[in-house]
């Protein structure tokens, strides 16, 4: 594994253990060029996914892309890395095991959506309000409404005023 700061090509493991309940494995790597230290994460891949974008361009499915939109969602939240990963892995397993080669963009909303409503109400509504772009009040409302029909958060008033 080449490191990520020299791009030196010899980088050493210097722990290896499993994670996400035994679903992935962590490195934390050092290289000894530069002294610098990295994770990486070991994880099944059942297949090879094309994300459609809603333009029709097509890219490759990218775990970390989706965990980092997952997580601009969960900023500041107290919802702990490990159950982000799971919930992120669970999408992918779904995802891969679906059976298509080629997934819209879409798809991997609803899925996040799904996970976030789960995990954190107020991630939840931060991604909708990105996911489902409110162009119309009407939108928000409903998404509240969702929610408050599932009696799992209080709106932030900030947010419930915002629209
Ligand atoms: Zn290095």
């Amino acid at each position: 594994m080449r490191c990520p700061y020299c791009s030196c090509e010899e980088t050493q493991v210097k722990d290896s253990r499993p994670t996400e309940e035994n679903a992935a494995i962590r490195r934390r790597r050092v290289c000894p060029d530069c002294g610098g230290r990295f994770t990486t994460f070991e994880r099944v891949q059942l297949r090879e996914l094309v994300v459609v974008k809603r333009s029709g361009r097509k890219v490759p499915f990218d775990r970390d892309k989706l965990l980092k939109s997952v997580q601009v969602a969960l900023r500041k939240r107290p919802i702990e890395a490990d159950r982000i990963d799971r919930m992120v892995s669970g999408i992918v397993r779904q995802l891969e095991s679906a059976g298509d080669a080629e997934v819209a963009s879409s798809t991997i909303g609803a899925h996040v959506m799904e996970g976030l409503r789960a995990l954190d109400p107020v991630a939840y509504v931060r991604f909708a309000s990105v996911y489902r772009d409110f162009r119309e009040a009407a939108d928000f409302q409903e998404v509240l409404g969702e929610i408050a029909r599932d009696d799992v958060m209080d709106v932030p008033p900030r947010l419930a005023k915002k629209h």
